[in-house]
């Protein structure tokens, strides 16, 4: 039902070939880390499963259909960005119902989905304060709620937890855990950093330029790099 599959997907900014025919089948249900170093291309691929910028060529199916020149809002998509850009002048209620009053359901509706995220995100408690009176650990909870009460299919989450200090990255790796188990929904969760990916992924695909360099459980990719890039990325006594 929320299989994500790419096909022959190219995306050029300018003369700049961003992505190279990259082919990519995520499964319903399974937790896939982008992983690469900085500048590999990880944001644009995840911003074109969104819709969010125009591809050049290829092919992107969510669920059994070609969303690939479809908007944003009719994919079946939450997205996360690193950045929380919350509305500062609403409260985390309002920024919560935000999506859901503009794509037009219900009250009762919205209401119910917020009630429901909150209480996934530990947000119960904050629903009234404005951004500026939560930690970045809250603030980052409710940019992850407000993908959340989509109730989308696919979660596309982009180096969500890189503001955050250590200790805040931990427990929120723990809490992006449950919240998947909960769920059981896709995430494809974009990150740069190596212990991130090996804690959370199902699968994991290493990028470099565009392109993909292995794909594999975190263990195939940490005991059987396919690639000396791969190793000295990944971090492999290889
Ligand atoms: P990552 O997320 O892996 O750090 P990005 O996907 O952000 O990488 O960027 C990959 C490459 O594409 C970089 O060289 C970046 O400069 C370029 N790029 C990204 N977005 C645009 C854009 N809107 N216009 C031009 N170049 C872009
Ligand atoms: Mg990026």
């Amino acid at each position: 039902m929320s299989r994500v599959c790419i096909q022959g997907l190219n995306i050029r900014f300018g003369g700049h070939e961003v992505i190279r025919h990259l082919d990519l089948d995520v499964q319903s249900g399974e937790f896939l880390v982008l992983l690469g170093p900085s500048g590999c291309g990880k944001s644009t691929l995840l911003h074109s499963i969104a819709g969010l910028n125009p591809i050049s060529g290829g092919r992107i199916l969510i669920g059994e259909q070609d969303m690939s020149q479809a908007e944003p809002s009719a994919r079946g998509v939450g997205m996360v960005f690193q950045s929380y850009a919350l509305y500062p002048h609403m409260s985390v209620h309002a920024n919560l119902a935000f999506p859901l009053k503009m794509a037009g359901l219900p009250k009762a509706e919205i209401e119910a989905r917020v009630k429901r995220a909150a209480a996934m995100l530990q947000l119960d408690a904050l629903l009234q304060r404005r951004p500026a009176q939560l930690s970045g650990g809250q603030r980052q909870r409710v940019a992850i709620g407000r993908a959340v009460v989509r109730e989308a299919g696919v979660l596309l989450l982009d180096e969500p937890l890189s503001n955050l200090d250590a200790k805040l990255r931990t427990e929120l790796r723990r809490e992006l855990k449950q919240l998947h188990a909960r769920l059981g929904n896709t995430m494809i969760y974009v990150t740069h950093d190596q212990v991130e990916a090996m804690t959370l992924a199902t699968r994991i695909v290493v990028m470099h330029e565009g392109a993909i360099q292995q794909i594999g459980t975190p263990a195939e990719v940490y005991e059987r790099p396919r690639t000396l890039r791969v190793a000295s990325f990944v971090g492999s006594p290889t």
